[in-house]
């Protein structure tokens, strides 16, 4: 069964902020059809993003590997070698300097397959190959390379959820329970409703 109540995380990362997008962002999960469901502005504290990103035991080797991957497509070699835990460590530390450094919003997004579906306008997490028409794709440029040599994340203005299970423990750590509300959307009958009952008069 599909469920129209999935929900998935999205932060609107530092960069995102100062780079006044806020609403273009916004605006393209929300035409999309999800609903918003909880959201707030604050500045994380360093170990909370620590926190976050270690919440999921195999992303360190997911990301490592990612990257290392990227950097092979291109012919290059990565300071780490073949050690994706090693790259990871690297990458964790810059992430907490780069979300920790000013404001950034968080929003909670409800709808069928949510997480998929910001994923999907999101785009990959490279902005240099993110494709265009995502939000990575059409508003930053760039690339792990830069970040690499610069000895800093890769800024690419939002992070999502990767799948459901991970959205559910992100949003466990982002929200309190009584900060996600539930409310029903005139446009949900159009989304989801069976009959289309009501449209005539
Ligand atoms: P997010 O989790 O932020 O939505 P993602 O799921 O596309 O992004 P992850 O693999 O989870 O990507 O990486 C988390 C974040 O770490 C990226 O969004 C990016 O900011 C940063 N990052 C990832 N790989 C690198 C890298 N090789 N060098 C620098 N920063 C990186
Ligand atoms: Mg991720």
């Amino acid at each position: 069964m599909t469920d129209k109540k999935e929900r998935t995380l999205v932060v609107i990362k530092p960069d995102g902020i100062q780079r006044s997008l806020i609403g273009e962002i916004v605006k393209r999960y929300e035409r999309a059809g999800l609903k918003l469901v909880g959201i707030k502005m604050f500045v994380p504290e360093s170990g909370f993003v620590e926190k976050h990103y270690l919440l999921d035991p195999g992303w360190k080797e997911s990301v490592g590997k990612k990257t290392l991957e990227a950097y092979k497509d291109k012919g290059l070699e990565h300071p780490a070698g073949d050690d994706p835990i090693k790259a990871a460590d690297t990458i964790i530390e810059a992430l907490k300097k780069y979300l920790s450094s000013g404001p950034v919003i968080a929003m909670v997004w409800e709808g069928i397959n949510s997480v998929g579906v910001v994923r999907k306008i999101t785009g990959g997490t490279e902005p240099l190959t993110s494709d265009v028409g995502t939000i990575r794709g059409d508003y930053t440029i760039d690339s792990y390379k830069l970040a690499d040599v610069d000895g800093r994340s890769v800024r690419n203005l939002v992070h999502a959820s990767g799948s459901p299970e991970e959205a559910k423990n992100e949003i466990k750590l982002w929200f309190s329970e009584k900060e996600l509300l539930d409310y029903r959307l005139v446009q949900e009958a159009i989304l989801y409703d069976v009959n289309l009952d009501g449209i005539l008069e």
